[in-house]
């Protein structure tokens, strides 16, 4: 460990960490935000990485190659007068000097707010949650998730409206970030900001870029406003990877196992989880609990799967029906049925990345489906469909296709007068796509050759669930533009699903 002199400041109640005479006081280096994450009823993770420089082009923002020491406090209120834990703990370089704290011992179904200190600088603050107690069922829950955020394709505005809202608990399903250089996979009306770096293939590319993207004011904002429970999609790591396996295999990539580590490695460092990589494994799925009313499985869609089936793509294939085909791996599937079978949640709520319901984008008896979406992996997905018998109520939530959605689960996708047995919300992206508009010309046909698709918008955004003991209400919240800066959002739809009857009615 490097010898560090210390001193320590007292302002506003917080111990201020600082080094002493010989080392060079750093400029403000919390310009990456705060953020929280995986709340328990007793415990939440804290989050901060140090980065005066963000975009500096070897990925550690600027930062000495020691460690350096980070205090952290969590209080009733948000002037910190009822401050309820303190410490002290070391951004290390080897973690990008990011800090992950694991607050225990707090109360149920509470509110806190949290703040870091570094080097007499002060972090801003954060609001966080407990979940409530265990087995309480009637505090309602406002939640809302997103995905999806090419930074070149728009302004992270959505973000900033999701925060407004003032949701209890935020899911974020993937593709937080997008490893493409500027220029590249451009929006269809042209990218308005760029990207600092190469195609994100190092760890200090992929640090780099993280950086890049939490210096965004509105992203920030979303963060500090809620604990977060994340899962990644494929652009953390390389568009449409597939366990081992990257994505162009025509385009060899003899280093891809390094890629996945860097970029597991780089997730991390970033996001407010407590588990760290071993390698290039990263477990992310994983549950939280809230209460009795929801119980939340974040599934990992990309680290476990079998490669796309038929080359991927969207087109016609039938190898996409093999029983053997996996979109889990087995080990997560189990947990995944398992979880069902235990599970006296009211709502049992899938957060996961891709579309889950069958989806042909072909008119008449031919049939082209997204051969990286679960249609790929038809038999896996019936496993599923099939466990959620053992719960009450089943919803999944969807991110990766850009686009609001609004999907009936049926029991018995080619049979429009079999049980719902689920209920499905896809969220718009973020920004990746560009502005959008209300409806795709072709929407009509598309929503004839899938009766159980009941809303399509084209607006970028996110969605509010409001989770109660007789409903879930899914707001579609979407924002009028993301290529300049400043749009409203509005809601472009709402519905209800009610307890013990599964599908959308719209409100
Ligand atoms: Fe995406
Ligand atoms: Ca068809």
């Amino acid at each position: 460990m490097t010898p560090v002199t210390r001193r320590t400041l007292l302002a506003g109640g917080l111990a201020l960490t600082a080094f002493g005479a010989g080392s060079a006081r750093l400029v403000d280096p919390f310009t990456l935000g705060v953020a929280s994450g995986d709340p328990t009823h007793d415990s939440v993770l804290l989050w901060t990485r140090l980065a005066p420089v963000p975009l500096a082009e070897n990925g550690l923002g600027g930062m000495p190659s020691r460690p350096v020491e980070v205090a952290w406090e969590l209080a009733h209120d948000e002037r910190f007068r009822r401050v309820v834990r303190r410490g002290v703990e070391w951004a290390r370089p080897e973690l990008g000097h990011s800090v992950h704290v694991d607050v225990g011992g707090l109360e149920a179904g509470r509110e806190y707010f949290y703040r870091f200190a570094a080097d007499g600088h002060l972090s801003r603050t954060g609001r966080t949650r407990t979940t409530p107690a265990p087995g309480t069922l009637t505090t309602p829950l406002t939640m809302a998730f997103a995905s999806c955020a090419q930074y070149e394709h728009g302004y992270f505005t959505a973000y900033r409206r999701l925060a407004e809202d003032e949701p209890d608990l935020v899911l974020h399903l993937g593709d937080y970030q997008y490893e493409y250089e500027s220029g590249v996979h451009v929006a269809p009306n042209g990218n308005v900001r760029g990207v600092e770096g190469p195609r994100t293939v190092t760890l200090a590319n992929y640090r780099q870029r993280y950086a890049q993207y939490k210096s965004d004011a509105d992203l920030q904002a979303a963060h500090a406003v809620a604990p977060w429970s994340v899962v990644w999609d494929d652009h953390e790591v390389d568009d449409n990877w597939a366990g081992e396996v990257h994505s162009k295999p025509e385009k060899p990539q003899p280093d891809f196992p390094a890629r996945r580590r860097a970029a597991s490695q780089a997730y991390y460092e970033n996001m407010p989880i407590r588990t760290a990589p071993r390698g290039a494994d990263l477990r992310l799925y994983r549950r939280v609990v809230w209460g009795r009313l929801a119980t939340f499985h974040m599934l990992d869609t990309r680290q476990y799967r079998d490669d796309q089936a038929c080359g991927d793509g969207i087109k016609p294939c039938d190898e996409r029906l093999d029983v053997g085909r996996s979109m889990l791996g087995a080990e997560q599937e189990a947990w995944l049925l398992d979880g069902f079978r235990g599970s006296s949640a009211r709502w049992d709520v899938v957060g996961q990345q891709v579309f889950f319901s069958q989806y042909d984008h072909a008119s008449g008896p031919v049939r082209e489906t997204n051969l990286d979406a679960w249609d790929g992996y038809a038999a896996d997905r019936d496993r599923v469909v099939a466990g959620f018998s053992a719960v009450r109520n089943a919803v999944v939530l969807t991110g990766d296709v850009h686009a609001s959605w609004g999907v009936d689960v049926k029991e018995r996708w080619d049979d429009p007068g079999s049980r719902t047995v689920a209920t499905e919300i896809a969220g718009s992206s973020i920004t990746s796509g560009g502005d959008g508009s209300e409806d795709y010309p072709e929407t009509p046909e598309w929503l004839a050759e899938n009766p159980h698709v009941k809303f399509f918008n084209n607006r970028r955004g996110y969605v509010v669930g409001r989770v109660g003991v007789d409903g879930f209400r899914v707001d579609f919240r979407g924002v009028g533009f993301v290529s300049s800066p400043g749009a409203g959002v509005s809601t472009k739809g709402s519905f209800l699903i009610e307890d013990g009857r599964a599908g959308l009615n719209r409100v």
